[in-house]
């Protein structure tokens, strides 16, 4: 009998921390852990963590009726480039969220992404395709979060900001609250560094770093 397959795609450090949450959140819905696998392009162990380490191309030809991945890599692009080669092939995007996450009133989600522990998405908020927030992030009241943006552990968004496609939030990063109507704004493709504390909008592929964020070897 056939069934359907998941898989966390990357079984490097990313994926390795993905895949007990979505081990969980089979296990929720009664599905079996074997159905559970990574998928690596690279990867030479035939087990991770005790969980079949798969070929793309041999996902693809696993029997199932259907298959999902969550695309459990830290770098956006990797991640844009794999979730459409998984569209074209019929790979549902899935989204893996912890039990203790937390979300509030009209949060509109996209689709693939992963919400670690103790992640909170408030109120009134619209968040992309494809977001990663890692452990113990939040994004607060009104923001607008773009597809393929990347969290590292700890990042506070706090409310009115607007992040735009592929920016890349670092560890412990603080953005000030914008206003209504005139949010703060981190462009496309920003980087912002580990503990910076974002006080003013930031130009697309920018990076910033300290306190308070400014353009890295500038000013
Ligand atoms: N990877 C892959 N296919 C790709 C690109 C990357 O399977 O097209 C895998 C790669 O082999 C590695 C993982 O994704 O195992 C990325 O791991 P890395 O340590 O670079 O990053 P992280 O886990 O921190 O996101």
């Amino acid at each position: 009998m056939s069934s359907v397959l998941y898989a966390v795609y990357g079984a490097s450090g990313c994926g390795r921390g993905v895949m007990p949450l979505a081990r969980e959140q089979l296990r929720h819905q009664g599905i079996p852990a074997d159905r559970l696998v990574f998928v690596d392009d690279n990867a030479e162990a035939a087990r991770v963590n005790g969980h079949r380490v798969m070929r793309y191309a041999a996902f693809l030809a696993a029997e199932a009726t259907e298959r999902y991945a969550v695309f459990a890599i830290a770098n956006s692009a990797i991640r844009e480039r794999l979730a459409a080669q998984c569209r074209a092939d019929g790979v549902h995007p899935w989204t893996v969220s912890a039990a203790s996450v937390v979300v509030m009133d009209e949060v509109l989600l996209g689709d693939g992404a992963i919400l670690c522990p103790f992640v909170t998405l408030a109120s009134n908020t619209r968040i992309g395709r494809h977001f990663h927030a890692n452990l113990y992030s939040y994004v607060e009241h009104d923001c607008a979060i773009g597809d393929y943006v990347t969290f590292a552990p700890g990042v506070k968004c706090n409310g009115n900001i607007v992040i735009e496609d592929h920016a890349y939030i670092g560890t412990g990063a603080i953005i000030k609250q914008g206003r209504p109507g005139q949010p703060l704004v981190i462009g496309r493709g920003a980087v912002i560094g580990m503990g910076a504390i974002v006080t003013k909008d930031v130009p697309p592929g920018v990076t910033v770093v300290g306190n308070p964020a400014k353009r890295m070897n500038k000013e």
